[in-house]
């Protein structure tokens, strides 16, 4: 990695595995450091296409694979189930942030809980499950209700199903393929916060504000930051992120995400890249967490992660509103990022910076009303 960074006013070219909207934020907030992107994304179409050369190509496309290294001089990802053997191969001939340990760790449920625990952060009671004997142990143990998640390639929700009864857990596990799994009890939360931190190739370490989350079918529907949290929970949450990035050796941006159980803090997992409850800070920080993970991982020194005001953030979920509607209201940022509609999918986001935390509810409550009712709807409907 020593060899890899910016001199003098020589500027890089970022390969990024993967061209959804996290590799398209990256370029967008890089392109104006000087920096060039090139993207690895089975999609030729894909939204970061917009902003950058993409190499149309399989994950484990050898030759897809030696097409996008060429000419690179830095590889980072912005999703991480990146296939193991790809890391390895492209780390043979190009330097790449964050590391092999940091992507195996987010990769796999079972292995990030265990890595957790040695790191002395909290996590809600939890088992192993890879066959009908292991399930029932584990609710045995665990409890219902619980939670019962694939240990790879979940996201979104997807790959997950609570348990409420101890003899609903067989037909859970087959929903979900009979995967290896973990199950997880089921954590009566109060609310979900989440804290984006960035490091430094030096060691260096800065957070964002905390972040307050609310998921709606397991996807990310609102952040509101900086949240309202007591400044020991504050300092627990940033301590908790330090220990991890260092032991991981991280660098780059790292997301993690807790339960607030009424006061007591449960971890509940880990991204080790950019994400989307930080999405918030490309409107309403100094420097946004895109920008600040490239000039981790280019060796620059890191951007001021203060707060601009108080952001609330929208997702925009299954399709995109009429984009003159959206630019009708004045104290929006809108990013769309030109995705086909599909139902669940994350299509672009919103954002709107206030003076307060009341402004922004209000103008919150005003957004999802006008461009996402029905998740209003649904609210109402669990209530
Ligand atoms: P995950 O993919 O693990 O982040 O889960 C997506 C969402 O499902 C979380 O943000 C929570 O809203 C909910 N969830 C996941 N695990 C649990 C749990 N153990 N207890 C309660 N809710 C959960």
């Amino acid at each position: 990695m020593s060899d890899v960074g910016v001199r003098g006013s020589g500027s890089l070219t970022i390969g990024v595995l993967g061209g959804g909207q996290l590799g398209r934020m990256l370029a967008l907030a890089g392109t104006p450091l000087g920096f060039r992107f090139r993207f690895l994304d089975p999609d030729a179409g894909c939204p970061a296409s917009a902003v950058g050369e993409v190499i149309a190509g399989a994950y484990d496309d050898p030759q897809a694979l030696d097409r996008f290294a060429k000419g690179v001089d830095l590889v980072t990802f912005e999703f991480e189930n990146v296939p193991a053997e790809t890391v390895r191969r492209l780390s043979s001939r190009v330097a790449i942030a964050p590391g092999a340990e940091s992507l195996a760790t987010g990769q796999d449920r079972a292995h990030e809980k265990r890595f957790f625990a040695q790191c002395g952060l909290p996590v809600a009671p939890w088992a192993e499950v890879h066959d009908a004997a292991s399930l029932m142990a584990a609710v045995d143990s665990v409890g219902v209700p619980a939670v019962l998640k694939a240990r790879r390639l979940g996201y979104d929700g997807k790959g997950q199903c609570v348990i409420k009864r101890r003899e609903d857990a067989p037909s859970a596990f087959d929903a979900l393929g009979r995967v290896p799994c973990t199950l997880e009890a089921f954590v009566p939360f109060s609310r979900e916060l989440s804290v984006i931190a960035v490091r430094g190739r030096d060691g260096s370490f800065l957070h964002w504000p905390i972040s307050e989350n609310v998921h709606r079918h397991g996807i990310l529907h609102t952040t509101l930051a900086p949240a309202e949290v007591e400044p020991a929970m504050e300092r627990a949450i940033a301590e908790y992120a330090r220990t991890v990035m260092h032991s991981l050796d991280h660098v780059g941006v790292l997301a993690i995400e807790f339960f607030d159980d009424h006061g007591r803090l449960l971890v509940n997992e880990m991204a080790p890249r950019v994400h989307n409850s930080g999405h918030w800070t490309i409107d309403g920080a100094v420097t946004s967490q895109f920008e600040n993970h490239l000039r981790a991982i280019a060796g620059l020194p890191l951007g001021s992660t203060a707060p601009r005001g108080v952001s609330a953030m929208l997702n925009l979920i299954g399709s995109t509103p009429p984009l003159e509607a959206l630019a009708s209201e004045s104290d929006l940022k809108i990013h769309l990022y030109a995705k086909a509609p599909r139902a669940g999918r994350k299509v672009g986001h919103l954002t709107t910076v206030a003076p307060s935390r009341e402004v922004a509810r209000e103008r919150l409550r005003r957004l999802e009303g006008r461009f996402a009712p029905e998740s209003i709807a649904a609210a109402a409907s669990s209530a």
